[in-house]
């Protein structure tokens, strides 16, 4: 059986990456012969998950739904969370226990096989074959690629954000709901979350699900660099995203950075225009379908790593762009 952490939105349906994480497990599954595909969920003190998620689950081909419930659950805690999954591991005898490449997928995972005396692989992209089960994985925050066997059971690993599409099963499951209360013990509680705070309504949110994101950084020249790029973003109904030298400058606010320590994102077009693309910006903008980059510097990685690229400055660059479509808009 393969055990699959779904982790939920705010309003409790299944976020999009625990999708992309379940279609990769019925991959696995598929290549396996058709073993079975469970989800854990993490319904704390709430009221467990909705019907709406049941719902979801089954269409993503899922047999069972494990609610893991209780007081000590309300509260994000690594080692209290992972000991709760692995809890329905013991039960089910799940041969690979996964989740999405979050930053919570990836901590659970790894307190999940440390405690299981196992290896894990971090954000893992494919599989071959499963007699020896070798995986894909990213690492250097997506800068490289790296082959890794997984030969302990269970095999634990998280899935790289858009390293599948999420696609519902041809047959769907029955996701029915098995309530489970874990004991955690005190000293699992140790470090835990106490207060959360929610960014505001709109926050990175359409950054990350844009088709379409205009990219600007330090050749932006300054916080009043950014009047082009605007209406480009604009024009083309995209979204905004920077560099982290934009952000820690103060010219524009943190929810529109891109990158490792900011939004990571998969539109089908990434115009990137003054950034050299730094491993660090790379992680989180490599998953675009397209990237056309602006830029002075044709050595610029971004501008080498891109499918298209205008070596020009941007400020004469991008008014261009944005007279031609006027013009073509009439
Ligand atoms: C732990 C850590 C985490 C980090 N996280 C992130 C992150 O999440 N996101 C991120 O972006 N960075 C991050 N960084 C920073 C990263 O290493 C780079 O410093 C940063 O991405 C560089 O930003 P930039 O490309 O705008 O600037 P630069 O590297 O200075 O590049 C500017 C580019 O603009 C070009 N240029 C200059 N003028 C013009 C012009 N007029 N027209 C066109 N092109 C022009 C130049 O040729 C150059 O390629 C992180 C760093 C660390 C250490």
């Amino acid at each position: 059986m393969i055990l699959t952490l779904v982790e939920q939105n705010l309003d409790g349906s299944a976020v999009e990456v625990s999708l992309e994480a379940l279609t990769f497990a019925r991959n696995l599954s598929a290549a396996g012969g058709g073993v079975p595909i469970d989800a854990v969920v993490l319904a704390g003190d709430g009221p467990g998950p909705s019907d709406e998620l049941r719902k979801e689950l089954a269409t993503y081909g899922v047999r069972t739904v494990y609610a893991l419930e209780g007081e000590d659950l309300a509260a994000y805690s690594g080692a209290g969370w992972a000991s709760a999954i692995l809890t329905v591991r013991e039960q089910s005898k799940a041969v690979v226990v996964m989740a999405a490449g979050t930053d919570r997928g990836n901590e659970l995972m790894a307190h999940v096989a440390a405690r299981a005396g196992v290896a894990m692989a971090a954000n893992v992209l494919t599989f071959h074959g499963l007699a020896p089960f070798v995986v894909t994985r990213q690492v250097v925050g997506g800068a490289a690629l790296e082959e890794m066997l997984l030969d302990q059971r269970p095999a634990v690993f998280s899935v790289a954000g858009h390293a599948v599409e999420a696609t519902p099963a041809d047959v769907p499951g029955a996701a029915d709901v098995v309530p489970l209360t874990p004991e955690i013990a005190a000293a699992d509680l140790v470090a835990r979350v106490v207060s959360t705070e929610e960014p505001e309504a709109d926050e990175s949110g359409s950054l990350k699900s844009a088709r379409v994101v205009v990219g600007a950084g330090r050749g932006a020249g300054g916080p009043d660099g950014f009047g082009d790029l605007l209406e480009l973003t604009e024009l083309l109904g995209a979204a905004l995203g920077v560099s982290r030298v934009v952000t820690s400058a103060g010219w524009r606010p943190h929810h529109e950075q891109v990158g490792q320590t900011g939004s990571r994102i998969a539109p089908e077009l990434y115009i990137p225009c003054g950034i050299s693309g730094a491993i660090q910006h790379w992680a989180g903008c490599s998953s675009a379908k397209h990237i056309l980059a602006i830029n002075t510097d044709a050595e610029a990685p971004m501008v080498t790593r891109a499918h298209y690229a205008v070596i020009g400055d941007l400020h004469e660059v991008v008014p261009a762009i944005n007279e031609e479509i006027r013009r073509r808009r009439g």
